[in-house]
């Protein structure tokens, strides 16, 4: 393909883009699509001979798109969003069209510098201290796993990487049962196992038990094991729980441990002073992740990766061959020690885009309506004779279910609130998901994708009960007495 070639296919999918976020309300939010869907489309085997842009295009509108469960749908209300903003888009345009790796200062300076600067940014509005410096994995998985590689290293002495896991004392990490399963796959990754995993209680509003948590630290180390980090979640995936971060920087303070945030999803809701101050602590914090690919209008991936000592992570990742020699000069950063990966994506340009074209007035307010849009739909929900909301708001987040008249029988509402959520989601008007709260499966609602007016929060709202009270008559019906 020329230049000229793709300038004129380019043009055709830069209004195919326009027109998709125009219209993007008109499509089923989850994909109406049984498994298979898109792969029997599919030849079997790559072709010999070149085909047209234009039938490639046209298959992306008959087989990729019916496959799309569409996440820039303003009724997405299902896990955490992942918003795609426009600015952010013409970003990743470019990004594509630079096609920079920028695994070292020397492959891309304007890559390496922006990213400080951004990460500067971010960092004053999230208002951490500038003991804190930054860096931009590709999500919050990642970030999760590096912090626990540190503290693992650190609370070793860098033994681990020297002599290997076997004749070390176990590394132990303190999660709680809230935190995200990413946390229990890094331990697994940096070779805490699931026997140096441990899973500590939480109150009756899902945040760790700060006493638990000392208890267990104690035992550990009469044991010989050697606590390496304990994880607070600052919103929790399933209900949002926050952990008290001041309560466990005591206790780690105390006992010489790592404290790890993962904030990926409320940490972005951190640029307003009222979440700052539910944050009490959280400078006292080794390392904090959000992820602006949730909350803060930029495509994924891009997940803000801080950490007090920069030098302990270095110490922890960097290894140096001669083919890897660069310069960065004074002060400098090399961010292929910071992550896993050697070769990393251009991904400050689109922060970069993000932040300047909408300015931080205009997020916080985002996040402040979608808060408040969560509280009135709240208030609605538990005003329903038969709705309870089953664990309260978390910022934008909450939990609920259909209690439906007459039925005791709590198998019974469980199954019945699955079959609600399958067929809330299988019609496409609306999309949530759900999650256990004390063993039992509750539907949580998230606000937070851009494109998201308070009408489509009530007109979804409507949606359910309507399915959900239909679903219920039928069943009475089916099933006298
Ligand atoms: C979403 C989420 C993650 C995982 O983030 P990815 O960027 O998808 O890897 C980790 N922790 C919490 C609390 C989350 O909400």
């Amino acid at each position: 393909m020329t230049p000229e070639e793709f300038r004129r296919y380019a043009h055709q999918v830069v209004d195919h883009m326009a027109d998709y976020m125009g219209s993007v309300e008109q499509f089923p939010v989850r994909a109406q699509m049984l498994p298979g869907g898109v792969e029997s489309a599919l030849p079997l085997a790559a072709p010999e001979q070149p085909e047209s842009m234009d039938e490639i295009l046209k298959d992306v509108g008959q087989i990729v798109r019916p496959g799309l469960t569409h996440w820039q749908h303003p009724r997405f209300f299902a896990y955490f969003q992942a918003n795609g903003s426009p600015p952010s888009l013409l970003a990743e345009m470019l990004t594509a069209a630079f096609g920079q790796q920028a695994m070292l200062w020397e492959t891309s300076p304007a890559a390496n510098e922006l990213e400080a600067r951004v990460m500067e940014w971010l960092r004053q509005l999230i208002d951490l201290p500038d003991s804190f410096t930054g860096t931009i994995q590709d999500s919050g998985s990642t970030s999760n796993l590096v912090a626990l590689l540190v503290a693992r290293e650190r609370a070793l002495d860098w033994r681990g990487n020297e002599e290997g896991l076997s004749g070390v004392p176990a590394p132990v990490a303190y999660v709680s049962q809230e935190t995200h399963s990413s946390v229990a796959k890094a331990a697994r990754i940096a070779g805490y196992g699931g026997a140096g995993t441990v899973a500590v209680a939480t109150d009756a509003r899902h945040r760790m038990d700060v006493r638990a948590l000392e208890r267990a630290i104690v035992k550990d180390r009469e044991r010989g094991r050697v606590p390496a980090v304990a994880v607070a979640t600052f919103g929790t995936t399933g209900v949002g729980a926050m952990d008290s971060i001041s309560d466990m920087a005591d206790v780690c303070e105390e006992h010489g441990v790592f404290l790890h945030v993962d904030a990926s999803w409320a940490g972005s809701a951190l640029i307003l002073p009222e979440v700052q101050a539910m944050a009490r602590g959280l400078y006292r914090a080794h390392s904090l992740v959000l992820n602006p690919h949730k909350w803060l209008l930029t495509h994924f991936d891009c997940s803000a990766f801080y950490v007090k000592w920069p030098k302990d992570l270095l110490r922890t990742l960097r290894v140096s061959p001669a083919y890897l020699e660069s310069d960065a000069g004074e002060g400098g950063r090399e961010y292929r020690d910071w992550t896993i990966p050697l070769g990393r994506r251009f991904r400050a340009l689109k922060l970069w885009f993000v932040l300047r074209s909408y300015g931080a007035e205009a997020l916080r307010g985002m996040i402040r309506r979608h808060v408040q849009w969560a509280a009135n739909l709240e208030r609605t929900v538990a005003a329903e004779p038969d709705f309870e909301v089953v664990t309260p708001r978390s910022l934008s987040l909450f939990t609920f279910r259909f209690r439906a008249p007459g039925m005791d029988d709590v198998t019974e509402v469980d199954r019945l609130n699955l079959a609600l959520l399958e067929m809330v989601n299988s019609d496409g008007f609306t999309y949530l998901t759900r999650t256990d709260v004390d063993g039992r499966p509750v539907i949580r609602f998230v606000v937070g994708q851009l494109w998201t007016e308070e009408r489509h929060v009530t007109e979804s709202w409507s949606h359910i009960t309507r399915i959900a009270r239909s679903l219920h008559t039928v069943r009475t019906k089916r099933s006298p007495g």
